[in-house]
């Protein structure tokens, strides 16, 4: 049912674009759509079709997981099978994932459509799929805050066996475990630890450096369920915060929490990222500020919405995204509080429940 409303909505969106058909290659996409999750293939819908191809490593899977789609056994080069695949459905117009697809592979479809003269032309076509994830079903929000809750838990558990002397490398895996233990399938991207000048960089990596008493140490972790991603990040300081780091943490978790209060439905990406950013900015630490507020999480831990300068993304009901600004001062270190929100009745209602 969820599948085939999904269906339906990316039709519609065909109809808007005049496009005959979509073909599916990015694998977030392939799998919301079609229920499969293996590592290689195709989807092609049209207003009446839904056509999985994929080659001989996938068909089994591809049946148990797709019930709803017809499934082409790709089986030979790709100059042979493409034209084959479309050659009765009469497409002119047939969009493709313009941001995933390779350069590459974008010249072997076009030449194999034009050797065999078929009427078919491929038109870039972006966000399709992308934007119809943007906006959670009850089921996804219930993933997500699954995956939310063990990495409150993790962070929890962490901050009772973190010690001066640990490494951050030691840190990261000790949180590693605990993710995987409590539930995370593998876990979406690198657990981070970054301590003192480290914790300047906003994607640092755990290295063998020592946790020092008073300096700053950002942990920022995700765990999966069901295919769904959550992002929490925290900053701690072991022993007695200096004034630097208690006048740069009340400034970052001013920030967030006033963005928090005041993002709406109806806002963009940049409105709300411009919120946080007056109150670092008014902190005199705008610079320092380099990132976007947030971004939406899901299937992917960056998806849309984009919360961030420039953003025309609008923030609706059901969107499910990070609020998390920073400040990273190069030599000393950084600041980020980040909590997965979701946006429902017009307003922001926080997900992530770690202390702060
Ligand atoms: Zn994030």
């Amino acid at each position: 049912m969820k599948i085939e409303n999904r269906l339906q909505n990316l039709r519609h969106i065909l109809v808007d674009k005049e496009l005959d058909g979509f073909l599916v290659t990015q694998t977030e996409n392939r799998y919301y759509l079609s229920g499969f999750d293996g590592s290689a293939g195709f989807l092609l819908i049209t207003p009446q079709d839904t056509i999985l191809a994929t080659d001989f490593r996938y068909i089994e899977q591809a049946k148990a997981q797709a019930p709803d789609y017809e499934i082409f056994l790709i089986s030979n080069d790709i100059a042979v099978w493409f034209p084959q695949l479309v050659a009765d459905l009469n497409l002119r117009r047939l969009g493709f994932e313009a941001g995933h697809i390779t350069f590459t592979m974008y010249h072997r479809l076009t030449e194999a459509l034009n050797k065999a003269q078929s009427q078919s032309s491929l038109v870039p076509a972006d966000r399709l799929v992308e934007s119809l994830r943007a906006i959670k079903e009850p089921e996804e929000i219930e993933l997500i805050t699954q995956a939310v809750a063990i990495t409150d838990e993790a962070l929890n558990y962490i901050q009772g066996e973190i010690s001066t002397g640990m490494s951050e490398k030691e840190v990261a895996w000790e949180i590693e475990k605990f993710l995987r233990e409590n539930g995370s399938q593998s876990i979406p991207f690198d657990v981070m630890v970054a301590s003192g000048p480290n914790s300047a960089l906003p994607h640092a990596k755990p290295s063998p450096r020592t946790i020092q008493s008073g300096k700053p140490v950002i942990i920022d972790i995700g765990a999966r369920v069901g295919g769904y991603s959550s992002d929490l990040s925290r900053t701690i300081c072991l022993g007695t915060p200096n004034s630097t780091f208690n006048r740069v943490y009340d400034t970052v978790l001013g920030a967030q929490l006033t963005a928090m209060a005041i993002v709406k439905e109806g806002m963009t990406g940049e409105e709300a990222d411009s919120l946080a950013r007056v109150v670092i900015e008014e902190a005199i630490y705008g610079e320092a500020f380099g990132h976007g507020l947030g971004h939406g999480i899901g299937l992917a831990t960056h998806e849309l919405p984009r919360l961030g300068p420039n953003s025309t993304d609008q923030l609706v009901n059901g969107m499910v995204f990070t609020i998390e600004p920073a400040i990273y001062l190069t030599g000393w270190g950084g600041v980020r509080i980040e909590d997965v929100v979701r946006m429902e009745g017009g307003k922001l209602r926080a997900i992530s429940k770690a202390k702060k």
